[in-house]
């Protein structure tokens, strides 16, 4: 539309001005014969011909750098558009505006590149990221000698437990097993033997365990287990460990016992360390009463 009125505009200037000329040039011939003014007359047609093609080779280039600049978008750069144009400004300017084309492509694909390789790296990183973070979370929560839950593990389940339990009234049992007189094995063997029996322990009380039991070390030579939903057999649980244990086969060559107390979680406890106090009272029990053995309250 603009290239178009463009060309009528230059068409109708240089007309405007080629009539001009003539008027004055008729004015100024005006006594002259009608044969004069019928050749004046064609020399305008011809000249407004004239003045026509002029303008057509004026505007057409502009008309085409005028599309080539609406639809840069769409520019195949295998095929570089072409102006039909003699005029050395014009080629010039098709040629820069190529150029910035060429140019203005290759910065927006490597743009692109960029931003997918960023992409890929930062899901990278974010995949890394998240695994490190997941390692970090359960290195929180297990015991560095023994690889089993440690005490803020303990704090976390057993608030979980005690909550579900309140609300659903699904039992669980907190049961706390005790080396007994284990100072002497530091004493008599050193305090690396005594880590080792820690280790096989803990990997015993994992290995007799089922996937919904926890096993936690409470602390020093003693250990936590909480067994859900398990009522009744949850003592028969403690006495087939009890069992096990005295049978392993230690680094020192002689057989150790452990004590243990039990509590089932009840309906009247306040909070979720209540289990834990009652199962502590029986494993006291259990050592005033010779150590070895199983106690429940
Ligand atoms: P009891 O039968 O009354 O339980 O006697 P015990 O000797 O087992 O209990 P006591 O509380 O007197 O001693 C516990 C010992 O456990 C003392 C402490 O040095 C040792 N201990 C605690 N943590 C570790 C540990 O990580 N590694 C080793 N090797 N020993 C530990
Ligand atoms: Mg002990
Ligand atoms: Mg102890």
């Amino acid at each position: 539309m603009i290239t178009h009125s463009l060309k009528i505009r230059l068409t109708l200037l240089f007309g405007v001005l080629t009539l001009g000329l003539i008027i004055g040039f008729m004015t100024y011939l005006y006594y002259f014969s009608s044969q004069e003014i019928l050749v004046v007359g064609v020399l305008f047609s011809a000249a407004l011909v004239l003045v026509y093609f002029i303008a057509h080779i004026i505007s057409k280039p502009i008309e085409q750098l005028t599309r080539i600049a609406e639809d840069l978008d769409n520019i195949d750069l295998d095929n570089p558009f072409v102006v039909n144009t003699n005029v050395y400004e014009f080629k010039q300017l098709a040629q820069s505006l190529s150029q910035m084309v060429r140019t203005n492509h290759e910065q927006k694909k490597s743009l692109l590149e960029l931003n997918v390789s960023l992409e890929e790296k930062v899901n990278l990183r974010t995949a890394a990221l998240n695994q490190v973070n997941a390692e970090l979370i359960s290195l929180s929560r297990h015991d560095a000698l023994t690889g089993v839950h440690n005490r803020l593990a303990i704090d976390e389940v057993l608030k979980h437990d005690f909550l579900q339990f309140k609300r659903s009234s699904i039992s669980y049992t907190v049961m706390l097993i005790d080396v007994d007189f284990f100072k002497l094995v530091n004493d008599q063997y050193g305090h690396t033997v005594g880590d080792e029996v820690l280790k096989m322990i803990a990997s015993t009380l994992h290995s007799c365990m089922r996937e919904t039991d926890f096993v936690a070390r409470y602390g020093g030579e003693e250990f936590l287990i909480i067994l859900p939903d398990t009522q009744d057999q949850s003592f028969i649980l403690a006495e087939k460990l009890r069992h096990v244990i005295s049978s392993l086969v230690f680094p020192f060559g002689k057989p150790l016992t452990v004590s243990i107390g039990l509590s089932i979680v009840d309906i009247d406890d306040k909070a979720a360390e209540d289990a834990v106090r009652r199962a502590d009272k029986a494993l006291y029990i259990a050592k005033e009463n010779g150590r070895n053995q199983s106690q429940m309250i």
